[in-house]
């Protein structure tokens, strides 16, 4: 019975940065099911995952008492996260709290304070992700944090962060009702954003023209009038082919150039060399097409670029995201309606701690840590707190730090490297290197299996505090239900580690935490918790304590000096590691509608893993037939890392000579295969492109 049901609770999905808002059906405590309500991204709708995935909140495997690691315990991949007492010993909180603080904080007084590195999490709210970068660089003294934005848009981050001097998306996606043109690169929405490719569909109901570009086939191709299934790794050939036929028909936008833009005369030049008959061959793509769409974008009356992590994940993802800057740029898309640049955002709340400083080289709203004056300011926020100048270490970086014997102890939440990580046998051998890691989750995860101190946290459902989609859309999250046993909201824990390192900082509740986040970031400004209770979502910027928001941003100027945009040329560079004799074939990874980033919560969902319980790659069925391998039947994928045993799907969406893996699976982890190769700018790693051989099993 639908009615049935104790309370409701408004809140937000916790899983894609589409960000849908949720009412929550409460009986007896749990969480019956799940209804769309009115936000600003969803008006109502959710995808399979936010109407389905919300189970794993009760499921037995939740951690419930904090645990330390036994005497002698060996660490490793051994934990039945159902039976962990043969490793871990259930302790008290004062007793945890005490073994973290005296493990990490021991380290620092022996080691000195860069002994130490903190990885914190997209899936916290925006008070604990700002909590646990003050905690880092307060009580460390310098900025080795980091979270999963490395992993995914931390080369968008860079090139806008470059370019056009923010971040953040120029425009939310439902601008896309406004526009007439869309593209669509790198990013496979109908699985992984939903909800926002309802709003895709619609427009092309409506008349609107959808460029989808992308290596691999996906299903948004049905909707549009292009499709430009490019070879793996040659987005810059397109992209800069693309630009070439708009400088050469003279098709840009003259008065925007001269008024909003600079180094154009530059851009030009470099565009010469990228005549589309010249590029075809390397991207795969017949320049009459290159042309074609060349025209249609610069044609249009209001365009937009949405882009994931197809562009970003590659060691060339910052050219990726120059291109398609400069792309929006010379045709003047951007600051009016229907125009934009729209980095889609992985993680509920990736844009929200990205905002809140959880990043190496950013103080809070992308404040340079290099900048004394910035750096100032915090220091004064904070007490008078002293901490580097000098940029932190990112996710990979730290890792590497670990084996080199650099960083001896690690704080951990809600992240899960042992899965995430590029390489993962390198991950997992730096975790179980640290002379003492703290891990701070919902489950016992694969790298909590190498911890010393586990903290046992509450679920998104579970708590207070707010976070910001990839609309810059602030939401408000709500407690629907209690954490199980003794598991404590994020904010707390940390709030309580960091008095047992010496730092009282006097937080009772998430909305003292935001108040003083306030004051040290303008893009919070007229923006208040009561607000939030009161409104459910406030859009930044907003311009006064009524406006919920501004949708378009940099209509009149970019927060660059001088008020322009730049355009920055990108060359073509060959993938890191490319196919040879002994590995022929290109690997590429990625996620399934149903399954959420390393599987923690929804491979625990009852309905989710019933729809998909089987690790699975895709193959080409000319693929599989030179195999000698039914559809259905097991592969071998070996790398130059290690190899995995995998079912095999028939997809034509692959080409014959890449596999699709995704990587929710840890009986067939991706990232045992991936490449760590790193962008020289965002750090991030090449996840899209390595050299693999397929053998039937
Ligand atoms: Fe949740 Fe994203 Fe699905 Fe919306 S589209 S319900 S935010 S997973």
């Amino acid at each position: 019975d639908s009615t049935d049901f104790d309370r409701a609770v408004k809140s937000v999905c916790p899983f894609c940065g589409v960000g849908c808002q949720v009412s929550l059906k409460v009986k007896d405590d749990k969480v019956i099911y799940v209804e769309g309500i009115d936000g600003p991204a969803n008006e109502g709708r959710l995808c399979v995952k936010g109407r389905f995935g919300f189970d794993y909140i009760h499921h037995p495997h939740r951690l419930s008492v904090p645990l330390i690691r036994r005497e002698g315990a060996e660490k490793g991949l051994n934990v039945d996260p159902g039976n962990w007492a043969e490793v871990f010993r259930e302790a008290t909180w004062d007793a945890a709290l005490e073994a973290a603080a005296k493990g990490l904080g021991g380290l620092r007084d022996t080691h000195g304070g860069r002994s130490v590195a903190g990885f914190g999490s997209a899936k916290c709210t925006n008070e604990e992700a700002y909590l646990f970068q003050r905690l880092i660089r307060e009580g460390f003294g310098h900025n080795n944090v980091d979270h999963c934005t490395r992993l995914c848009h931390a080369s968008s981050v860079a090139a806008l962060m470059e370019n056009v001097g923010s971040a953040a998306v120029t425009a939310t996606f439902n601008e896309i009702e406004n526009a007439d043109v869309a593209i669509v690169i790198g990013a496979n929405p109908i699985e992984n954003h939903p909800v926002a490719a309802t709003y895709f569909k619609q427009f092309t109901k409506r008349g609107g023209k959808l460029i989808v570009m992308d290596p691999r086939g996906q299903s948004l191709a049905r909707h549009a009038t292009h499709m430009l299934q490019f070879k793996p790794g040659a987005d810059v050939s397109m992209l800069n082919a693309i630009m070439h036929v708009i400088v050469e028909e003279g098709l840009f936008d003259t008065q925007y150039i001269h008024a909003m833009t600079e180094n154009w005369d530059a851009m030009r030049a470099h565009l010469a060399d990228f005549a589309p008959e010249k590029m075809q061959a390397i991207c795969g793509i017949p320049a009459d097409t290159l042309r074609a769409v060349a025209r249609e974008f610069a044609g249009a009356k209001a365009g937009m670029i949405f882009w994931g992590m197809g562009v970003s994940q590659h060691i060339h993802g910052t050219d990726n995201s120059r291109c398609l800057i400069s792309l929006a740029l010379m045709c003047g898309q951007v600051g009016r309606p229907g125009t934009g640049l729209h980095p889609l955002r992985g993680q509920n709340n990736v844009q929200g701690a990205s905002d809140a400083g959880l990043i190496p080289m950013f103080l809070p709203d992308y404040q340079s840590v290099a900048d004394d004056t910035l750096r100032g300011n915090f220091s004064a926020l904070w007490g008078g707190a002293e901490f580097s100048a000098e940029k932190g270490l990112t996710v990979t970086e730290i890792l590497d730090a670990v084996h080199e014997g650099q960083i001896r102890g690690m704080y951990i939440s809600g992240e899960n490297p042992a899965m995430s990580d590029p390489d993962v046998v390198h991950a997992r051998e730096a975790l179980a290197k640290l002379d003492h890691l703290v891990v701070q989750d919902i489950f016992l995860t694969e790298t909590a299996n190498y911890a010393d101190v586990i903290l046992p946290a509450a679920a998104f459902y579970e708590k207070s505090g707010t976070v910001t989609n990839t609309n810059r859309q602030v939401q408000m999250g709500r407690p629907a239900v209690p954490p199980p046993g003794q598991a404590r909201e994020d904010w707390a824990i940390t709030i309580e580690l960091a008095r047992r390192l010496g730092l009282d900082w006097g937080f009772t509740h998430p909305s003292q935490v935001f108040a003083e986040m306030k004051q040290g970031m303008a893009s919070l400004e007229n923006i208040t918790w009561e607000r939030l209770e009161r409104e459910g979502a406030v859009t930044y910027p907003s311009l006064t304590p009524d406006d919920p928001g501004q949708p378009i941003v940099f209509a009149d100027a970019f927060p660059r000096a001088g008020g322009r945009a730049k355009f920055t040329p990108a060359s073509v560079i060959a993938p890191d590691e490319l196919p040879d004799a002994d590995y022929p074939m290109v690997l590429t990874t990625g996620r399934q509608l149903e399954h959420w980033h390393t599987g923690a919560m929804t491979r625990r969902s009852k309905v989710l893993d019933a729809v998909e319980p089987e690790a699975n790659c895709s193959l080409h069925p000319s693929t599989l037939r030179h195999l000698g391998v039914e559809a259905g039947g097991m592969v071998r994928l070996s790398t130059r890392r290690g190899s995995i045993s995998v079912m095999a799907r028939a997809d034509r969406a692959v080409s014959p000579d890449m596999v699709f893996l995704p990587f929710a699976f840890v009986e067939a982890a991706a990232n045992i295969l991936t490449n760590p190769a790193l962008d020289p700018y965002g750090k991030i790693p090449e996840f899209k492109f390595a050299a693999v051989r397929v053998d039937a099993v």
